[in-house]
């Protein structure tokens, strides 16, 4: 498991994580266990971009995970309302609603091709579009094929 924030990304059953290039939109695997090591950039293998892992998350997990941003902002303003409830002051607040803010999102199968790549001896998941047009390795950014 991966873990940003409150979001969790699960692997696979080959621990492999989705993720997607915030540039070009891609989306392929690579290993958890390396992710969650990680201490540099990692590369998109169609686009060939070094960024930090943060702006790989896959859009829908960025999406929920901005939806438990706000709802706790929204419960915080509300209970720092409840402190000025006095009779000078009457603030009425809808109610917060409840959210399970514990998002693990399930590895969605993509369709993807599982290839191992040499130079870094680890496995990757890629559309096969992807993969036969050519990619680099997402672990040292090298030019695959
Ligand atoms: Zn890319
Ligand atoms: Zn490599």
């Amino acid at each position: 498991m991966t873990t940003i924030g409150k979001a969790t990304l699960q692997s696979d059953d080959e621990g492999l994580v989705t993720l997607q290039c915030d540039r070009c939109k891609s989306r392929f695997k690579m290993d958890c266990a390396y992710l969650d090591e990680l201490d540099r950039d990692i590369f998109c293998p169609a686009c060939g971009i070094s960024e930090s892992l943060s702006t790989f998350w896959p859009e829908e997990v960025v999406e929920e995970a901005a939806k438990v941003a706000m709802m706790e902002a929204e419960k915080m303003i509300a209970q720092a309302f409840k402190g000025l409830n006095s009779k000078h002051v009457k603030v009425k607040m809808p109610p917060v609603h409840q959210v399970d803010t514990q998002l693990t999102f399930k590895n969605k199968d993509y369709d993807m091709q599982v290839t191992e790549i040499q130079c870094c001896d680890k496995k990757i998941g890629l559309n096969s579009i992807d993969y036969t047009s050519g990619f680099y390795c997402p672990y040292c950014g090298r030019m695959v094929k």
